[in-house]
């Protein structure tokens, strides 16, 4: 499983600091994708689980979710991943552009984010989005979250 990048990031789930992992090899081609450097499973470096589980403890004090920005397509590698965050304390997320994700993920993960990017329809700030980042513990959607204030005069 490649990484292309690492980020610690603070918007991508509610209410958590995460340490996010932005995996390439994306299949799905979304019309007006953000990040197509994403889709060359063969860019980036490996995520060696030294490198892994060593970033997991040098963050373990601040941060507290780790997220998966894709990787779906390497089952294995991701549930063990998600295993080996989980039993540093942390909670799990997966972003993927597919509209659901099997069991065998979903019982690793707190959260996920499904759905495709449809350019005309936004991300998960629009209330027009056909996105859903769904809170897997509770198993509800919490896109509000994620929405921007309006003022009104
Ligand atoms: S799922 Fe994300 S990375 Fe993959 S093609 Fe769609 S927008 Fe791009």
């Amino acid at each position: 499983m490649n990484f292309y990048d690492f980020q610690i990031v603070f918007q991508e789930v509610p209410g958590e600091i995460s340490l996010c992992f932005y995996i390439t090899g994306c299949p799905l081609s979304c019309d007006g994708c953000h990040s197509p450097f994403l889709w060359n499973k063969d860019k980036g470096d490996e995520l060696k689980l030294s490198l892994y589980t060593s970033l997991l403890e040098k963050y373990q004090a601040i941060a507290s979710c780790v997220v998966f920005m894709g990787g779906e397509w390497e089952q294995g590698t991701l549930i063990d991943y998600l295993k080996i965050a989980q039993s540093h304390g942390f909670k799990t997320c997966l972003y993927t552009g597919q509209d659901w994700i099997p069991k065998s993920i979903a019982n690793h993960l707190d959260y996920v984010k499904l759905g495709p990017w449809v350019a005309e329809k936004g991300g998960l700030d629009q209330i027009t989005t056909n996105q859903q980042f769904i809170d897997l513990k509770t198993k509800t959607n919490i896109n509000h979250l994620f929405l921007k204030p309006q003022y009104h005069d």
